[in-house]
């Protein structure tokens, strides 16, 4: 008991920084390793080819091993991005990677993080240490999200305005759909202290909170990214097996995909960016108009925003509504 309560006490100061107390890090924090030359950044900035060159890493990711990991099979979820948004804690960047990594996701979008790139990111990592190292890194959470027509927030707390929601299964199975319809799909994490804020799962399509017992229901940031990573897989995997299934019975081979494809649609769906303009032009004809008070906004925006991403539309969609808020401003202008 004594010891228990020792250890929780040195980690009660800072609850997410378990990477510093687990006995993984001690492992990976060997001589050897202490002994290893600082790692060299080649590319700061936001490049996805960011990259840390001449670290003990580097050795593994060029053995032979290592290129077997990452053939081009084992690029399971090319579309799907994991977004982690302002993080403090490098230990928990890392352990994302691994948790990502074992699901076979790949593709890391880190926001403003505090310390990166950073050894404790790699050494949490593990095996992962490429997706760290690989990780896209960019100042603003729009900037993480350009390209995406599937957005889900995490979150582990109720919001005042309620959004629609996935629960976790829902969520692998919707992310696996949408990536295999060919659509880029992001979910996004937040801090580890205060986690996402209102108006950034306002851009969301989808809010997500994992079920807890109630005494406590906010997650380690890298568990969180495992549960979610886990059930993206478990989606996969169930398709696949229907898929099979369904061959080893006779199926012709174009029949092989699976029944529950509900994200098939006749237009592309629209990108974050794209939807952004919408609303920022939709704000600036409602003042136009006389409609909205940005003196007294209230929850306008906020409603007309989860009204608009609750139908998540196409890009046809958001031209014909561009197109109507054109034909206001010039009526207006004419006037
Ligand atoms: N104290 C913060 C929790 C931050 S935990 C808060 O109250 O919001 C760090 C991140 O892990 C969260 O932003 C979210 O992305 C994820 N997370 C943690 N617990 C979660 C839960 N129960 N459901 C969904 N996401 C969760």
């Amino acid at each position: 008991m004594l010891k228990i309560e020792l250890k929780l006490k040195s980690s009660t100061n800072d609850p997410d920084n378990d990477a510093e107390n687990s006995p993984e890090s001690v492992l990976v924090n060997s001589p050897e390793r202490k002994n290893s030359p600082e790692p060299v950044l080649v590319n700061k900035g936001n490049s996805p080819e960011r990259a840390l060159v001449d670290s003990p890493e580097r050795a593994l990711v060029d053995s032979p091993e290592r290129a077997l990991v990452d053939s081009p099979e084992e690029q399971l979820f090319p579309l799907v991005r994991i977004v982690l948004v302002e993080t403090s804690h490098p230990g928990n960047i890392g352990a994302a990677a691994r948790a990502m990594k074992n699901m076979g996701l790949t593709r890391l979008y880190l926001v403003s993080p505090r310390l990166f790139p950073n050894d404790k990111a790699i050494w949490r990592a593990a095996s992962a240490a490429e997706v760290v190292r690989d990780a896209v890194v960019v100042d603003s959470l729009g900037e993480a999200l350009q390209g995406c027509q599937l957005i889900i927030g995490t979150s582990a707390r109720e919001r005042r305005i309620p959004w629609p929601m996935l629960a976790p299964n829902t969520c692998g199975v919707k992310v696996f759909e949408a990536a295999r319809a060919g659509n880029e799909v992001a979910i996004v994490f937040g801090r580890e202290a205060h986690g996402l804020k209102n108006e950034e799962l306002q851009l969301c399509h989808y809010h997500l909170n994992i079920p807890t017992g109630k005494a406590y229901s906010s997650l380690n940031l890298a568990m969180a990214v495992q549960l979610i990573s886990y059930e993206i897989l478990q989606a996969k995997l169930r398709s696949d097996e229907i898929a099979e299934d369904r061959q080893s019975r006779g199926a012709q081979a174009g029949d092989a995909s699976v029944e529950t494809d509900n994200d098939h649609w006749d237009m592309e769906y629209a990108t974050a960016e794209a939807v952004e303009h919408f609303f920022t032009h939709l704000e600036s004809t409602l003042v136009q108009v006389g409609f909205h008070d940005p003196e007294n906004p209230r929850q306008l925006l906020t409603r007309l925003r989860r009204l608009f991403n609750r139908v998540r539309m196409d890009k046809m969609e958001v031209n014909i509504l561009r197109g109507f808020l054109t034909a206001i401003n010039k009526l207006k202008n004419s006037n």
